[in-house]
This record gives C-alpha cells, structure tokens and sequence, in this order.
C-alpha cells in the first residue's frame, strides 16, 4: 500500500510505499520520506544510500562470496560482516572516520574515505586488496 508522508527536508508530501503490516516509528517515517522525494536533501540521501550499497557490495568482493576471486579466503562469520556493512554505513555518513579490523585467522580489513569522499576497502592477507566506492553526487 502506498502513504503520502511529508519530507522532513522540504515538507512537500511524497508518496510512499508501505507494508500494511507493519506500525513505521516517526524516524521510520522520515527516512522513507526524505529517500523518495525529489528535493536536494532527498537525492543526497538516494546518493548516500547507493553508495553504501557499492562499499558493501565491496566489502562482500573482499570479504564474502567474492573473496575467492581475489585469492582471498571468505570470511565465515556473520557478525563480523554485519560489523563492516554497519562500519560502511557509518563511514558514509561521517559519523566515523575510518573502521579497521584484525579478523582472527583473516587478515585486517579497513574501510575508510578518500580525498574525493570515496569509501575505501582495502583487505590485507599478506597481500592487500583495495577496493573504492565513488561519490555518486
Ligand atoms: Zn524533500
């Protein structure tokens, strides 16, 4: 179902699909709001999330699936990537500045931004592998 809520940014009211079982908290509310509209605010933010989607896809390059590729040994346990997803998200939005782990048994992973606000992930195993989420404004 779909509820017209107002951007907490412009406050023009966006419409917004919902699921009908679900109460959204006021936070809930103004994030799916702001995510959907098309104001500045609105496109920093859809640009903000897709790059933290790209940093996690890397992170999941390095560390998941995607680490044999890199002749790298996939990191098995699920919190420690919960852990680098939050640390990409939190990177993204400034609240830290950079997150580095030594994974037991897995080399030392870091996420971090570059001068031109690119989110870094770089994993060291005796070698390193870099890889580099672009601003996407
Ligand atoms: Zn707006």
């Amino acid at each position: 179902m779909t509820r017209e809520l107002p951007c907490p940014s412009c406050g023009q009211l966006v419409m917004c699909r919902v699921s009908a079982d679900k109460e959204l908290s006021e936070q809930e509310e103004k994030e799916l709001a702001l995510s959907v509209c098309s104001c500045p605010a609105g496109k920093r933010r859809r640009a903000e999330q897709a790059q933290i989607a790209e940093a996690q896809d890397n992170i999941n390059m390095l560390c998941g699936e995607g680490a044999e590729e890199n002749n790298m040994t996939p990191i098995e346990n699920q919190d420690v990537h919960n852990i680098l997803n939050k640390g990409a998200e939190l990177v993204a939005k400034g609240e830290i500045f950079d997150l580095t782990m030594k994974v037991s048994g897995g080399g030392t992973v870091k996420i971090s931004t570059g001068p031109k606000g690119q989110i870094k992930v770089k994993r060291t195993v005796g070698f390193s592998e870099q890889l580099e989420a672009n601003q996407k404004i």
